[in-house]
């Protein structure tokens, strides 16, 4: 093996891309004094929906909150079963439960790491209420077969497109298919905010009430209340949560969205790089994106089995590590973590192929930061540490 360089800087997995324009943006609302939820929120609301297309959009302060939220308003409480992937981030689950609802977990598919409708249908039963699925990686989840199990079963249909800003099927965007689309921008992912999420709504009165909710549950938002308009008294109206998004942050979030489909390119060209140099490497790669849809690259997930690779996923996660590659795991299988063990009493085997994944799951750099030689590097680093 060649000795690690500890002369080159260490590559962060996730790192931002943020240009001038974001920095003029966030200093505009310092100097401004208009911190909060302002004009810039406002005006990141519509420069979304316009991106995508379609929907209501309601700018909060994180993507779990879009979900918890989209949860409430889709009157779904305690009682009631959401089915969702083990193969998410823990907020997932922990937004149902913050609903009140009980998570039931269908497999994903080996091959697309996305929820297998198969499972989905037959984990249905008396008590569910609706699906939340992933689209994983940025790629789009089978939406068309789980939009006709929805309707089967008059389910609602929440889409987690943390992962899927860009994503889109037969030319439909991610996000619109079902009545809720729930988006982050922290700050890893494809367009950030540093902290902040999104809800598309397909139906405005739902539009509305998140936003109402967002903000404890008042009668008139704070744009409203302290313009120059004039004093507006409020009223609660419902119990709300403290949710939106500020306009410093929606300041960023203005420009990611300008670069949003620069970045896709620049991803695509590195994952075409990462696919070509460890074609022949003892490693499973990503499947191809599949036909009529944008898959949005948001994270280059390769398995290293250990039988196969001749080592081990940590100790390949360490190796990696000791050589300056920043690297992520996304994700260890939701039922393998105690606190839902405990609660629901899941096994690692209830869901063989989201357990295999995640025992063996290894994210790549995928920045579009990442020069050609940030590339060559991660790639010489991996042949360096496999036997
Ligand atoms: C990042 C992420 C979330 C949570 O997003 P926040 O904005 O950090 O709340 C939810 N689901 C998935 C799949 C994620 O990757």
């Amino acid at each position: 093996m060649d000795a690690p360089s500890p002369s080159q800087p260490f590559l962060v997995f996730g790192a931002p891309v943020l240009h001038e324009d974001e920095i003029r943006e966030v200093v505009d609302s310092l100097r401004s004094g208009w911190l909060g939820s302002g004009p810039k929120v406002a005006r990141f609301e519509q420069d979304f929906a316009a991106y995508k297309g379609a929907g209501h959009p309601v700018a909060v302060g994180s993507c779990t909150a879009a979900l918890h939220l989209s949860m409430l308003v889709a009157g779904i409480g305690p009682g009631d079963e959401v089915i969702t992937t083990p193969l998410t981030f823990c907020s997932t689950i922990n937004a149902i439960l913050h609903a009140g609802a009980t998570p039931v977990l269908a497999d994903v598919d080996p091959v697309t790491m996305n929820i297998d409708p198969d499972a989905v249908r037959a984990a249905v039963g008396p008590a569910t209420r609706a699906i939340l699925p992933v689209h994983f990686a940025g790629r789009p989840c089978a939406i068309d077969a789980l939009v006709d199990i929805a309707a089967e079963h008059d389910l609602r249909l929440i889409e987690d497109c943390a992962h899927a800003v860009e994503a889109r099927v037969g030319g439909r965007p991610i996000g619109t298919f079902g009545d809720f689309g729930c988006f982050s921008f922290y700050v890893t992912k494809n367009v950030t905010t540093g902290e902040g999420g999104m809800v598309l709504a397909r139906n405005e009165e739902d539009a509305a009430r998140i936003k109402r909710l967002a903000l404890h549950g008042l009668s008139a938002d704070a744009w409203n209340r302290f313009g120059d308009q004039g004093y507006k008294h409020y009223f609660v109206v419902e119990c709300g949560f403290k949710y939106n998004m500020m306009d410093i942050a929606a300041a960023l979030g203005i420009h990611q969205l300008k670069r949003v489909d620069a970045n896709l390119a620049r991803r695509q060209a590195i994952w075409t790089q990462y696919d070509e140099a460890l074609a022949d490497l003892p490693l499973q790669c990503p499947a191809p994106a599949a036909e009529g849809t944008v898959h949005s690259r948001h994270l280059y997930t390769i398995l290293v089995d250990e039988e196969r690779a001749g080592i081990s996923r940590d100790a390949f996660l360490e190796a990696m590590t000791v050589r300056g590659i920043g690297l992520g795991v996304h994700y260890l299988g939701v039922h393998e973590h105690p606190y839902y063990q405990e609660r629901f009493g899941w096994r690692p085997d209830d869901h063989p192929a989201s357990m295999a994944i995640g025992r063996r799951t290894v994210s790549l750099p995928l920045s579009p930061g990442l020069t050609d030689t940030d590339v060559a590097r991660v790639v010489d680093a991996i042949g360096a540490c496999l036997p």
